[in-house]
């Protein structure tokens, strides 16, 4: 089944994202479960766990079909050991509150070196990252979100998330997001059938579609190649809408939330019923 949907609101309580999910004709849906410009939050009221987990039983939405996404703060790579330990404290408190959701993943940017260590170095601390906070946690996978490279950002390269993958222990509880504009930005081409064909099978190679958790349905306001993380509306962008098409006629995309984050919400519900009438043309 093709679970699609975007990263809508939980203001006012992550219950509500359920409900703002169905709104847009949603069978899936990513949210923040906290402000993700703060690094730590109240706890998670007993009301609201029960409420969400109610909401989302009742909204029909399968184990899955949901992919929080952590807060950007949040730096698991980052060159400064006091920093660091900051980010593993606040992503542990992340992935203890989707155990509290009983959500099976947390999606999560890998990180950033800041010129300060190399790339291999920053990929081995995220590694280490994911360890403590598998140690710490139970039934949460951490879901690898490739980046467009912008910045000192890791993940723009399909061998970073292999590197990052390979050191951690339990390989049960980690897997990959792949949003197509980040892939297009950091130079993986996307705009014909053929393109995506070889990006994916690249990915397949180096990584391995087995890792795939999620996926970040986005246009690109930006060229290819050019490493700037812009979103844009699916078909408007310099991606166009035949990558789409051919996603949603893959095998691979059965079963992983598919998520828009494209940048105007009162779109959504038209996106929506467009990816799904391209699974069934
Ligand atoms: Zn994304
Ligand atoms: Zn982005």
């Amino acid at each position: 089944m093709k679970l699609i949907g975007a990263h809508v609101s939980a203001a006012g309580g992550v219950e509500n994202a359920p409900l703002n999910a169905l709104e847009i004709g949603a069978n899936a849906f990513a949210l923040f479960t906290k402000n993700q410009k703060q690094w730590f939050a109240s706890p998670l009221t007993k009301e609201s766990i029960i409420d969400f987990i109610k909401n989302c039983e009742e909204g029909g939405f399968v184990k899955g079909s949901i992919l929080p996404h952590d807060s950007y703060l949040i730096n698991l790579g980052h060159p400064n050991d006091e920093n660091l330990e900051k980010s593993r404290k606040a992503f542990v408190d992340e992935m203890k509150r989707c155990e509290l959701l009983k959500l099976d993943r947390l999606n999560f940017h890998p990180g950033s070196h800041l010129r300060e260590i190399s790339e291999s170095e920053c990929l081995k601390r995220i590694s280490e990252s994911i360890n403590i906070a598998l140690d710490k946690t139970q039934g949460v996978s951490a879901i690898i979100e490739n980046t467009a490279g912008q910045g000192s950002n890791v993940g723009y390269l399909f061998e970073h998330l292999a590197e990052i993958i390979d050191k951690v222990e339990d390989k049960s509880r980690v897997g990959i997001c792949i949003d197509t504009a980040h892939a297009f930005a950091a130079g993986y081409d996307l705009r014909t059938e053929k393109n995506c064909e070889d990006t994916f099978a690249e990915l397949d190679m180096l990584v391995g579609l087995e890792y795939l958790r999620g996926m970040h349905l986005n246009d690109s306001k930006k060229d290819h190649a050019t490493r700037v993380d812009r979103h844009e509306q699916i078909g408007e962008g310099f991606i166009n809408e035949e990558c789409f098409r051919w996603l949603l006629k893959q095998d691979f995309t059965d079963d992983v939330p598919l998520v828009l984050e494209t940048p105007d919400p009162d779109k959504w519900k038209d996106e929506i019923s467009l990816l799904r009438s391209f699974a069934t043309e």
